[in-house]
């Protein structure tokens, strides 16, 4: 249990926490790249959590960029493409750095593909030192290797951090049965299974994401990154969310 050190809150009981949001996240309405007052706002959102003393973790996509189907589907090698795509994650989580050190946080992005002079190499236990200094450590490039998506990253991050939860910040407020912004009818789940995600193929996050959480019992929660103070406030207990478990 983490005190609310503000006192106009209740406690949360995460003590450390991966936060993933897709690369698309960052663009605002442009349709591409980055639109740097939704990058400070987003980093507001952290920075609300982070007063709360909790450890935070990010990983950041690469879509608003590239991605490497994308690349790929126009005769470009995968792994090449693959590869560009996890540069974009850098770019990502260098303009949240960014963001996040104007705010007076102090950060670390930490990359899968090692670029000294512009990251750290990933070594688990210094990043776990990082998180107990209460810097908030950007994980970039991906997992480092191709075929996959920063979901599985996030996921393979936050076992190897012993985060508590994934908090998958998206544009709707948990998971649905169907498109909400298409159907009316489309119903939230409060809670699902990971079983359940992937038999009814729900798109929370790619099925080996899933998978790694589901086999190390990490539980993601899907909220809305576009409601103000909702990554605060779910982290202690209120506000509208769907929890997989
Ligand atoms: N990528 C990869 N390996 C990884 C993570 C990402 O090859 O471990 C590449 C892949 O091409 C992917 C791109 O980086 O399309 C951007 O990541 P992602 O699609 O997960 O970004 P998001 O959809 O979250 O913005």
């Amino acid at each position: 249990m983490t005190d609310d050190t503000s006192g106009d809150g209740p406690a949360t009981r995460y003590s450390r926490v991966l936060l993933k949001i897709s690369g698309e996240a960052l663009m605002g309405d442009q349709g591409y790249g980055l639109h740097p007052p939704t990058v400070a706002r987003i980093a507001r959102e952290v920075q609300s959590v982070h007063e709360l003393g909790v450890e935070i973790c990010m990983v950041i996509g690469g879509g608003n960029i590239f991605r490497g189907l994308q690349g790929s589907a126009q005769g470009m090698e995968r792994t090449t493409a693959d590869y560009m795509g996890m540069l974009a994650t850098v770019m990502n989580a260098l303009a949240m750095q960014a963001a996040l050190e104007a705010l007076g946080i102090h950060t670390r992005v930490i990359s899968a593909i090692r670029m000294d002079e512009v990251a750290e190499p990933y070594i688990r236990r210094r990043a776990v030192r990082h998180l107990e200094k209460k810097r908030v450590c950007i994980f970039a490039a991906g997992t480092g290797n191709p075929y996959f998506t920063t979901d599985t990253a996030a996921t393979l991050r936050a076992n190897e951090m012993s985060c508590e939860a994934i908090f998958k910040g998206t544009k709707v407020d948990g998971v649905y049965d169907k498109d909400p912004k298409a159907h009316a009818d489309a119903k939230r789940f409060d809670r699902i299974s990971y079983d359940d995600v992937l038999a009814q193929h729900l798109g929370v996050m790619d099925a080996s994401a899933i998978a790694l959480a589901r086999d190390n019992d990490l539980p993601i929660i899907v909220f809305s990154l576009d409601e103000p103070g909702g990554f605060r406030g779910i982290l202690a207990g209120k506000g509208t969310f769907t929890i997989v478990e």
